[in-house]
């Protein structure tokens, strides 16, 4: 059997995703997510204007040589727009691969290591009031491990916290605004250095020791700023430090290391095994942030946990809105079945999307499942999809207060 038919669908049910769907001459169905927040058109032309021609014939059970072929293939390797792409074909490939089996993805993949998935909320507030409250609500439907993000005095908006969020309201931080240009947002380090700790010690004091912590640095700072954070945390015991400096120059967590013993994660925007080559092989994180969406699928994704793994590093994948269902399926899959899993990033989609995108996986008190269905139990409702046209939506840019471009 082979690939007869491969369409390339974007789009907007509350925001934007680009879905590949690949059909066998027998007509079995694999869907696949190759959502690039912001740049979802590159995605999908390269999917369109490449890749799509190469992939009708080919024998679809032929996943790795498919994965190489695409990769080693191209000659230009790696970066986000390519390796988005290969995801969406990589994790069509399994779909169709376990919905012949008749088995949902883990059973594929090694089988489930566990039974259930700790996931992560995100709690976040413009003042301490504020922020109790969404952590109370988190607790109370069931949530071990919390997200923490605070406004910072001075500064009208700060990443991680919604402007408009009223107190305790959950699910509302959507930073990529619908618009023909990016926000403009302000920071100031200082300012968000002498308070984050405050924050943090009233959380504790007020949850007490067990609730798992953890905080995104978001790229913002420099190595010895990540390295003073990082070092004024430690009393608070936090899961992980995210994104504590710009991951890319991986030799500057040394100096992080140097100085605290709060466990660093890193890698969403990462693509590549080889974006990790330092920081694993040191040791310098403990965490790998990506998502399969981004990271190559479940074939690129395996590849960079099973060499984190030896390495005793553990699994945080990234899971927020702008990955699609299907990308969130493949990365529950992976969880299910690899043994370093550490935990799971969850930011439920809105109803909008979850009515187009019809999914497997469940939640219950704290934990996902990603479900028995076979295949990835994830798929597009096409017809649901044509409602909702492409709507350009970018990331905000952000400013320091003198009018300098910084890190987002
Ligand atoms: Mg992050």
């Amino acid at each position: 059997m082979s690939i007869s038919t491969a369409d390339v669908i974007v789009t907007s049910p509350g925001r934007n995703f680009v879905t590949l769907k690949l059909v066998t001459s027998d007509g079995v169905v694999g869907w696949g997510d190759a959502t690039l927040n912001g740049r979802e058109l590159a995605a999908a032309a390269y999917l369109r204007d490449h890749l799509v021609d190469t992939l009708i014939g080919r024998d679809e059970d032929r996943i790795e040589d498919t994965w190489q072929y695409l990769y080693r293939g191209a000659y230009w390797r790696r970066g986000p727009v390519t390796m988005a792409a290969i995801a969406a074909v990589d994790m069509a490939l399994w779909d169709i691969k376990a919905k012949k089996a008749g088995v949902p993805l883990y059973q594929l993949l090694g089988g489930a290591s566990r039974e259930k998935l700790r996931v992560y909320a995100h709690a976040s507030g413009n003042d301490y009031a504020a922020l109790s409250q969404a952590i109370r609500g988190y607790v109370e439907e069931g949530y071990t491990a919390v997200r923490i993000q605070t406004g910072v005095p001075g500064l009208d908006s700060v990443y991680g916290v919604s402007a408009t969020a009223k107190p305790g309201e959950k699910y509302d931080y959507e930073p990529a605004h619908r618009s023909a240009r990016p926000d403009e947002e302000e920071w100031d380090t200082p300012a968000y250095l002498r308070h984050v700790p405050t924050i943090f010690e009233k959380v504790r004091e007020e949850f007490g020791p067990e609730l798992r912590l953890l905080h995104d640095g978001h790229h913002r700072m420099s190595p010895i700023e990540a390295a003073r954070l990082a070092k004024s945390l430690e009393p608070h015991d936090l899961l992980w430090l995210e994104d504590a400096t710009p991951g890319e120059d991986q030799d500057a967590f040394r100096l992080i290391r140097q100085h605290s013993t709060t466990p660093l994660a890193t890698g969403e925007v990462f693509n590549s095994v080889y974006d990790y080559q330092t920081l694993i092989t040191e040791r310098l994180i403990d965490y790998v942030r990506s998502a399969p969406t981004h990271t190559g699928g479940v074939t690129g994704m395996k590849k960079l946990l099973d060499f984190a793994g030896i390495y005793g590093i553990r699994s945080g994948l990234h899971g927020p809105t702008d990955v699609s269902p299907i990308g969130m399926a493949a990365a529950l899959h992976i969880d299910l079945a690899i043994h370093n899993f550490g935990i799971q990033e969850y930011m439920p989609h809105s109803d909008l999307t979850l009515e187009t995108f019809r999914t497997s996986y469940t939640f219950d008190r704290g934990f996902l499942h990603p479900g028995d269905t076979p295949g990835l139990g994830a798929e597009l409702d096409e017809t649901l999809a044509a409602q909702h046209p492409y709507t350009p939506a970018y990331l905000p840019v952000n400013r320091l207060l003198d009018g300098t471009l910084h890190d987002w």
